[in-house]
């Protein structure tokens, strides 16, 4: 099961290298010997000094003749090729007797060229041949791959490496309170199974993605005690058709044979769709998965301690039969954080870093409605760079909040320029937002109003919830809506035209509509919920809409969505007329500033006779 063939080829890769590097070692040496302080002379010079008796030992290699003299200096000269240093000596009338004393030694430099001609040849085979057995080795690994297909793929929890507890987990406390029950059972079954309790096959983790499903299961495995595989509903999912059900297998009597221990299928929606619908190929593969798992569960006598932990963010799309009782049966929801919570979660995830004695981590929580444990842990991280990329030792205030807009709203893109028409639309659009939001009841707060272009978007205005809202009202959805139009009618006001800059506004504002009448029963259709969720999910949304209900009906929520969007703008218009000037005035500001705080613009407010809101 292990993957072993990784770290032996990055080892030859190694050994590969340095024997390159001893051979060109080797040649370098080998071309380089000889090298020392000389002097080059002419041939006639150093005919000269033979005939003159200063020479004390001369040495031929090839064309060179490297000369010593009697005083011990070193010289060297050379010969045309093929001419003997005897017959040039003679020739150049030099006397026999005194070439007959000088000793004179011929070096062999064929021998020596031998040795780099077999290097020549030979280098070029060596690496040919090593770049085989290296193909061979890669292809040998894939094999091995290929053969253990079938094995589950299961990591089992490293406890000495890593160890998360409940502490690391803030917040979800009924979760937390549920699963150490079962952390209590697999550490004393007697305690349970002496007074005929039963403790669940299956738990069924359920929340949005980063509200810490997969954060739960790891700290359960470091407070348990006992195995832990965890496997990814993808992992089951592969090219080859029924691989899928074969790693069930393999997990499962794996886990038996580890019992007591623990199971847990992270993702698990990516194998348990309901069975029998969806489009394309390619989930007969996943239904026999979910077959083979239904029957192993169904399959563990009682007594065995094995528990199957799943999770998952989308529990609508499930098969029921996994969530029937005997096997999915406690289904414990991770909730999306409030702000007590969140402070819990800063809490965590600021335990390494050293924060500033002016931080309130309880206002960042309660600035931050909406955000999930992930965004949290995000938000504290980014806070940490910007403090040390600002050079300075603690986090303060500052670059908590400015993490939190970076978080929600994307990195300024302070290199994207507007040229000055552009600044001005998007000044008078985001204002037209403000407010609009401002004057209604209905909307949030506005924390702030820029037009530093973000992301995707050229300006934004935030609005901020004062504390955590779970229901939204009709009225409250109407006043977003006019919110949402604020910014085209404004441009529609003060330019006479609109731009594309609004298109997103409004395919908000019309979603919003939309659900009104189809999902909210909020229209006089009445209490009834037009199109099915779920089936759209399997069809793929832009595929094929599956309509629940006849034509007229379509026309008529089409009316409806339609009179709430026109209602809505003609609100708007009232408002933005009305506040004219004043927006105006902003629009002005915002162009110089380019930002404006909640504060700085509630001040246009208080000295105009403008009805105020009561901001609650
Ligand atoms: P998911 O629910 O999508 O599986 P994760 O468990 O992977 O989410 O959470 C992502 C990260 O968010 C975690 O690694 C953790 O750092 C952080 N996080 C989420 N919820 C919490 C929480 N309640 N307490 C502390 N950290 C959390
Ligand atoms: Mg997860
Ligand atoms: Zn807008």
């Amino acid at each position: 099961m292990p993957a072993l063939p990784n770290p032996p080829q990055k080892r030859n890769v190694f050994l590969y290298l340095i024997i390159a590097a001893l051979i060109v070692a080797a040649t370098t040496m080998m071309f380089n010997t000889g090298e020392q302080t000389t002097q080059e002379i002419t041939l006639n010079t150093f005919v000269e000094k033979t005939q003159s008796g200063e020479i004390h030992k001369v040495e031929v290699s090839d064309n060179r003749i490297d000369i010593e003299l009697v005083d011990g200096s070193k010289l060297y000269t050379f010969k045309e090729s093929g001419s003997s240093i005897y017959e040039i000596l003679e020739k150049s009338g030099v006397d026999e007797d005194i070439i007959a004393t000088i000793p004179i030694t011929i070096i062999d430099t064929e021998s020596g060229k031998f040795w780099t001609d077999l290097l020549i040849g030979i280098v070029p085979f060596l690496l040919i041949i090593a770049f085989f057995v290296f193909m061979m080795r890669s292809a040998q690994s894939s094999n091995n791959q290929a053969m253990s297909f079938g094995k589950s793929r299961a990591k089992v929890y490293d406890k000495g490496k890593q160890k998360t507890t409940f502490d690391d987990v803030a917040g979800a406390e009924e979760a937390k309170e549920e699963l150490s029950e079962i952390v209590d059972f697999l550490k004393k079954p007697q305690k349970y199974t002496a007074i005929g309790a039963k403790i669940p096959k299956g738990v069924m983790l359920i929340g949005a993605p980063g509200t810490g499903k997969t954060l739960l299961a790891r700290a359960i495995a470091g407070e348990a005690d006992v195995p832990f595989f965890s496997i990814s509903g993808s992992e089951f999912v592969e090219m080859f058709v029924g691989v899928g059900a074969s790693r069930v297998r393999d997990l499962f009597s794996k886990a038996k044979k580890n019992a007591p221990c623990i199971i847990f299928v992270d993702e698990i929606d990516a194998v348990g769709r309901h069975r029998g619908a969806g489009m394309g190929g390619g989930h007969d593969e996943r239904e026999q998965t979910l077959n083979q798992i239904l029957t192993e569960m169904d399959g563990f006598e009682t007594g065995t301690n094995v528990i199957v932990i799943a999770a998952t963010n989308r529990p609508d799309i499930l098969d029921p039969a996994l969530l029937r009782p005997g096997r999915f049966d406690r289904r414990i929801v991770v909730d999306m954080p409030d702000s007590k919570a969140r402070e819990g979660i800063l809490k965590v995830h600021t335990r390494k870093k050293p924060l500033a004695k002016t931080v309130d981590l309880g206002k960042i929580a309660r600035s931050t409605p909406g955000f999930t444990g992930a965004d949290i842990e995000n938000l504290a991280n980014e806070a940490a760079i910007l403090t040390a990329k600002n050079n300075k030792k603690t986090i303060g205030m500052k670059a908590l909040e400015k993490s939190i807009e970076k978080v929600v709203m994307g990195p300024e893109r302070k290199s994207k320029v507007l040229n000055k028409k552009e600044k001005a639309i998007t000044a008078y659009h985001e204002v037209g937002h403000a407010v609009t939001g401002h004057v209604l009841p209905g909307c949030d707060p506005v924390h702030k109003v820029s037009i530093i272009s973000r992301g995707m978007s050229l300006g934004v205005t935030w609005f901020l919830p004062e504390e955590d809202k779970h229901l939204s009202s009709k009225s409250k959805f109407e006043d977003e809506i006019c919110s949402l139009l604020g910014g085209y009618t404004s441009e529609q006001m003060f330019f006479g035209e609109m731009t594309t800059g609004a298109s997103n506004d409004l395919q908000r504002a019309t979603n919003l509509a939309r659900n009104m009448v189809t999902k909210y029963g909020m229209s006089d259709l009445g209490p009834i919920i037009f199109g099915d969720e779920n089936n759209e999910i399997f069809l793929g949304k832009d595929f094929g809409h599956v309509k629940n209900y006849s034509e007229q009906s379509a026309a008529k929520i089409d009316t409806l969505v339609k009179g709430i969007l026109d209602k809505a703008h003609e609100k708007t218009e009232r408002i933005v007329r009305k506040h004219k000037k004043l927006i105006d005035h902003i629009a002005t500001d915002l162009i110089k500033k380019e930002t404006l705080t909640g504060e700085e613009f509630k001040k246009y407010f208080s000295n105009t006779k403008v009805p105020k809101k009561s901001q609650t």
